[in-house]
């Protein structure tokens, strides 16, 4: 804790106990990076400031502020259980906060524990490597470890730390031992590496630039869509159709590259088409709004 209280980092998230705004934290750091959240959290929180206005809001407007921050099933979950919040008070157990949509062990602990203090431990990949490091073991049970291993009197700050070391110092393949507050205990001191690098594909994607004046042509993905579904998209193009793309960007989605040319061309059957301000308000994909800025027709 001594360490935690010297070495945090300063997250926007940590200076509030306000529930609805660590849920929201909880939420867009679940498989992204603190440095990517920073920006969206502060954009979201400014649209929707309260459980109340988030309840209120339309889906459209709330996947649109989430556009670009990717896995949108969270976006459209914190929004179902905004609406089921809307009339009653957050509840502050963990055990409670578990029946709400998109709220699962880990976050329910977080949020219970950062907010309303209840000594609850967190499990995520952080916390495990650190402990089955510690204890030169990867068969524990990581949350019955933690539990026993928590501070009553701070328990929010205490699975901060946990998350915090494993983040910033024993890190998954070059851990920093020789700063580690801990590494007197240490079973491995980082000998014992668990990650392997992912093996990564390749694929390319192209899309259809068309353009009219101030209108761009898009087409909306189907609402039963495995990925994205709702969101807006330029529309594919399965053919090449000039001998150098407009645009050629690299793009990557968990463990696959893409290399993404953007074509010139008509407007394609099933496309709407739409002025440009209108379309920058649209949920649009975080791959789409990357291309819009890069051409120029969005801004940051
Ligand atoms: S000593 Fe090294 S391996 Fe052990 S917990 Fe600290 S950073 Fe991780």
């Amino acid at each position: 804790m001594d360490w935690y209280d010297a070495n945090r980092r300063s997250l926007p998230w940590r200076k509030t106990r306000d529930p609805y705004k660590i849920w929201v934290s909880e939420i867009m750091l679940q498989q992204t990076r603190v440095a990517a959240v920073i920006e969206y959290y502060e954009r979201f929180l400014k649209t929707f400031p309260d459980i109340t206005a988030l309840a209120r809001a339309d889906e459209q407007d709330v996947l649109a502020q989430w556009s670009g921050l990717g896995y949108y099933r969270r976006a459209r979950m914190l929004h179902a259980a905004a609406k089921q919040l809307a009339t009653q008070k957050m509840p502050r157990s963990a055990a409670v906060l578990q029946e709400l949509p998109g709220i699962g062990r880990y976050t329910a602990a977080a949020i219970a524990s950062i907010a309303f203090g209840e000594p609850i431990a967190v499990v995520d990949g952080n916390v495990e490597r650190v402990l089955s490091r510690i204890a030169r073991s990867g068969s524990l049970d990581f949350w019955a470890a933690t539990q026993g291993l928590i501070d009553h009197d701070r328990p929010g700050d205490f699975n901060q730390a946990m998350m915090e070391l494993g983040a910033t110092v024993c890190l998954p393949k070059n851990p920093l031992c020789g700063r580690c507050p801990v590494k007197q205990s240490c079973g491995t001191r980082g000998e014992h590496k668990t990650d392997r690098p992912p093996t990564r594909k390749k694929s390319t994607i192209g899309y259809v630039l068309a353009t009219n004046r101030d209108s761009i042509a898009l087409v909306q993905r189907p609402a039963n869509a495995r990925l994205m579904p709702g969101m807006w998209e330029l529309p594919e193009s399965k053919r090449v159709l000039q001998s150098v793309p407009l645009l050629s960007v690299r793009h990557s989605i968990t463990t696959t590259d893409y290399t993404i040319n953007v074509w010139r061309g008509r407007a394609p059957k099933g496309s709407v088409q739409l002025k440009v301000a209108q379309a920058a308000k649209l949920p649009l994909t975080g791959l789409t709004r990357k291309i819009l800025r890069r051409l120029s027709l969005l801004r940051d």
